[in-house]
């Protein structure tokens, strides 16, 4: 059930009472003339006539407008009151006189005060009505009898028609609020009923889904939202289950992937009732975290991975070397005499030292699972998947040369050159191993280098 037609539900319950107790009064107002004039049946059947067309009147207009109902209903009733009053002529006087000033006074009053309108008016009323009834010579019942039943049927009528607008402006003011709320989420709102139509749409659909005129959507199917096909899969899944939720959908809205998430949940309990849909759209987010993520496992200075990017990436070879039962290999590779550079060259130039090295290494890698990465000052790591030891002392032996025979001009045009030690350490994975057992050993292998006089690679296999 959507908004709309819970507000109709309560409307017409409320309506419903009004209507019953305009009923008793017009009954009770029949009795009274009946009691009053009591042989003069002609006059009674010409008042009831009176609120018959009155009553049709009123259904007719309840119809059309709702809320309008509690003006209607006096209104309409002190129209009997003027049908009435020219066929009796003894009314004909007051009731006209009467009319006007109900005229002057709706359109004088405003909709909060009318509430007090209807109460001084039925009091005008059954104040004139004693006055006319007490010296009328045709009265002929009792005239306080009939005082009473116009009392209990005014009294009625006024507790009726306060309770059908205390009511209606409880639920103005429910709906206002909720239809408050829905305006200003930035979320995309969609109730739809059983077969899948639509039957409300938030404001934001408009910029959420790029929906220009989220009017037309009304009664047509919720796919027609969207172009994309997966939402018909998203739906499918969605109706085999009683509430929904789906972190990081993607959707394609005008060609452009968004990202959402998507939460839907059945109106009620009942089988037969719609569904509630909420879209909130993420793509910023995610864009940002994603662009976020990979800064923090980029090297700022040489724009390669950094430490924490390797961290990751040799857990997951050493699970697919362990899995498929091949060798992983390691270089640990470290500028020789790096802090002698520095000093001679300064900070600034050692910096330009490591990026071109960083280059170096980068392109002296052939294959796209090899990965290489900063682990730290002067020291880079990288990972050859699927790669015996003799093949990586090949590559480490290629990068060793290559950086052997860079040369590196200063900011004064001096010509500067340096070496690496690299350290290789090849495994197969078994059970019970960690690949930290891999680090240490190419630690180890790179010491060797070091202390075999630098410019070299030292291998150790352990497969
Ligand atoms: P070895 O041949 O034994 O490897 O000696 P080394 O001088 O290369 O090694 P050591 O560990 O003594 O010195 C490393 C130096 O690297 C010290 C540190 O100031 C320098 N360093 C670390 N990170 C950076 C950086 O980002 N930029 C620059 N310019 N220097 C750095
Ligand atoms: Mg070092
Ligand atoms: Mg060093």
């Amino acid at each position: 059930m959507d908004e709309q037609e819970l507000e109709l539900n309560y409307r017409k319950r409320a309506n419903r009472t009004v209507l019953l107790c305009a009923v008793t009064f017009c009954i009770s107002r029949i009795t009274a003339e009946f009691l009053a004039y009591g042989s003069n049946l002609q006059n009674v059947v010409k008042i009831a006539i009176a609120a018959c067309i009155a009553l049709t009147g009123l259904l007719f207009l309840q119809r059309l407008n709702l809320k309008s109902l509690p003006f209607i209903i006096p209104f309409s009733m002190y129209m009997s009151y003027l049908v009435s009053a020219y066929t009796i002529d003894s009314y004909k006087y007051f009731s006209s006189v009467y009319l006007i000033a109900l005229i002057i006074v709706i359109a004088y009053f405003s909709v909060k005060n009318y509430l007090i309108f209807i109460a001084v008016t039925l009091t005008i009323n059954l104040l004139l009505s004693i006055f006319v009834l007490d010296g009328h010579p045709t009265v002929s019942g009792s005239v306080w009898m009939h005082f009473a039943l116009m009392l209990i049927g005014s009294l009625m009528l006024f507790l009726v028609l306060y309770y059908a607008i205390s009511k209606s402006n409880e639920i103005d003011r429910a709906f206002a609020s909720f239809g408050a709320l829905m305006r200003v989420t930035p979320s995309a709102l969609i109730l739809v009923d059983k077969d899948n139509k639509i039957k409300y749409l938030s404001r934001s659909v408009t910029k959420v889904l790029n929906v220009r005129e989220p009017k037309n959507f009304i009664d047509r199917n919720f796919l027609e939202l969207f172009e994309d096909k997966s939402v018909k899969e998203l739906l499918d899944d969605i109706a085999k289950k009683r509430s929904f939720y789906e972190n990081h959908q993607k959707i394609t809205i005008n060609d452009q992937v968004k990202t959402f998430d998507v939460f839907a949940d059945k109106m009620s309990s009942d089988a037969t009732s719609g569904m509630f849909f909420m879209l909130n759209d993420i793509s910023e987010i995610v864009r940002l975290k994603e662009l976020a993520e990979q800064d923090s496992l980029m090297d700022s200075l040489i724009q390669i991975p950094n430490r924490r990017s390797f961290d990751k990436q040799i857990s997951q070879e050493w699970n697919y070397a362990s899995r498929d039962r091949v060798n992983l290999s390691f270089l640990m590779i470290d500028i020789d005499f790096f802090k002698n550079y520095n000093d001679t060259y300064g900070h600034r130039q050692g910096d330009e030292l490591l990026k071109t090295a960083g280059k170096i290494f980068k392109s002296s890698l052939k294959r796209s699972t090899d990965f290489i990465a900063r682990l730290g000052g002067e020291e880079f790591g990288v990972l050859l998947h699927a790669t015996n030891s003799y093949q990586a002392n090949v590559t480490a032996e290629r990068i060793r040369q290559t950086i052997e025979n860079e040369v590196i001009l200063t900011a004064t045009g001096e010509k500067t050159k340096f070496t690496v030690s690299i350290g290789v350490a090849s495994v197969i994975p078994g059970a019970g191993m960690e690949y930290s057992f891999l680090i240490e050993e190419a630690d180890k292998a790179l010491y060797r280098a070091k202390q075999n006089g630098r410019n070299r690679v030292w291998v150790t296999d352990l497969a």
